[in-house]
């Protein structure tokens, strides 16, 4: 018998089984599929902006880890505070660079500003090395380099932003066939194509031509997977200069690199994790009427048949509207997919959004989720424990508008940290 089951391979899924595994509990993992690492920047936002206080825009934050002080409930920080918060970052920045995916913030400890895929600053707490050297606040001028034919990524468009926002930045093109000879190219293609030591060096031969001196060299994030900090250091080395990545639209390649190493780390620990399982269902056993009681098993759909899983306890961490936990009816509906758990989301269309698209309130659908106690447990309208056995996690937990606020792998690493060990105390 397994002790926990862990539903979702987000952040949030694959910290929570980290840490249960760890402390030696047997667990797997499922989920329908890979999660929204390989979707976003692959940066840890922590608190970007601050929730909006009626009819005002949200501000920028500076200081992430002060201001979660002021984060009210029912907010997923405001239950993990700002220790619990900080003491799950440095465990994640610790085992990132376990993982040889290194993690970095701000020398002060404030939020980096990085330079998005149209050249945007977006505040990030955490980045990986590689887009570290993007951050606005150093003072190097900013060398954009593009691929002509590379989709979805544009150093004109890029430099042309942050000259207006006052950045010093300029653009160049190199072609597509230095980094590879097929037509039809993505990023994690590229990506591999650089893992190629003779293609980095004619990367940074070019790089080199095209450098003018007191520059640093922006790149899209596609600078290796197996080899990335072998590219990087290549690349540093030869050009001379501070290399960054920017991230350019899906495939996510930092968020590849990153899922890829927490996942191969859990499984290093003795977790089985199956993706291509999506939960459909479940069975629960009170012990009297009424008592919803402890959930027996989950049931998923698989390409071949259904199967049942059974644990002693079960983490979800579905990932909400965004993740795919959540699903939604022409009505306006939202339901949460395998345990059917009440939720704070609207259920009637017109309720969903704001008049105007960009309210600085942001709009209710993506406020709601799972309602949780402070053991992580989700809850009934009455207060208690749907089921004894269940804890939640991550994106689909009630609170706050986290792609608003840029907080979602902040509460995604923290609260499955935070579920996880609950769980564990749990009898
Ligand atoms: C396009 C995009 C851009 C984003 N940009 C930002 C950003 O700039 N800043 C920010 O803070 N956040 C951003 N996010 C959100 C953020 O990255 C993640 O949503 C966050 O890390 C939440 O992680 P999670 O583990 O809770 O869920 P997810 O990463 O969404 O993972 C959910 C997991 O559950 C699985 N699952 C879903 N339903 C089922 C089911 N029925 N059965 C089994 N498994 C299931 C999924 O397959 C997946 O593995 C973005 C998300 C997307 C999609």
């Amino acid at each position: 018998m397994l002790d926990l089951l862990v539903i979702g391979a987000g952040l949030a899924g694959l910290q929570a089984a980290i840490t249960a595994a760890q402390a030696g509990a047997r667990v797997r993992l499922i989920a329908k599929g890979l999660s929204a690492t390989h979707w976003a920047a692959g940066t840890v936002d922590v608190l970007g902006y601050a929730p909006a206080a009626e009819g005002a825009a949200p501000a920028l934050v500076q200081r992430p880890l002060d201001a979660i002080a002021g984060v009210p409930a029912p907010h997923p920080y405001s239950l993990l505070g700002r220790e619990g918060v900080a003491s799950a970052l440095d465990s994640f920045v610790a085992l990132t660079h376990e993982l040889g995916v290194p993690y970095e913030g701000s020398a002060n400890g404030g939020n980096l500003l990085l330079p998005s895929p149209v050249g945007a600053p977006r505040p990030a707490f955490l980045a990986p090395r590689a887009q570290r050297g993007g951050d606005l606040s150093r003072p190097e001028p900013m060398l954009i380099v593009g691929f002509q034919g590379m989709r979805d990524f544009y150093p004109e468009l890029i430099a042309a932003n942050l000259n207006k926002q006052g950045f010093a930045a300029r653009a160049a093109f190199l072609p597509l066939s230095l980094l590879n000879s097929q037509h039809d190219r993505n990023s994690v293609q590229l990506a591999h194509g650089l893992d190629n030591p003779r293609v980095t060096a004619k990367l940074a031969a070019e790089l080199k031509r095209l450098l003018k001196p007191g520059e640093r060299i922006g790149l899209p994030a596609i600078l290796g997977l197996a080899n990335h900090l072998g590219v990087l250091d290549d690349l540093r080395t030869q050009t001379g200069a501070v290399i960054f990545e920017i991230p350019t639209l899906p495939p996510s390649v930092p968020g590849i690199r990153l899922h890829a190493a927490l996942r191969k780390h859990v499984e290093a620990l003795g977790v089985r994790v199956e993706i291509g399982m999506e939960g459909i269902g479940f069975h629960a056993e009170g012990d009297a009427e009424g008592d919803a009681g402890n959930i027996q098993w989950v049931e998923t759909s698989t390409s071949a048949r259904p199967l049942k899983h059974r644990a002693a306890k079960y983490l979800l961490a579905t990932g909400g509207i965004l993740g795919g936990g959540f699903n939604s009816n022409h009505l306006g509906r939202v339901w949460e997919v395998i345990f059917d758990l009440p939720l704070t989301v609207p259920q009637q269309r017109h309720q969903w959004f704001q008049s105007q698209f960009l309210d600085p309130q942001g709009h209710p659908v993506f406020r709601g989720g799972v309602a949780v106690n402070g053991d992580w447990q989700p809850l009934k309208g009455d207060g208690t424990p749907v089921y004894r056995n269940l804890w939640a996690a991550g994106g689909l937990l009630a609170g706050g508008d986290y792609i608003q606020e840029r907080s979602l792998e902040g509460v995604a690493i923290a609260s499955g940290r935070a579920a996880a060990t609950r769980l564990l105390q749990a009898a």
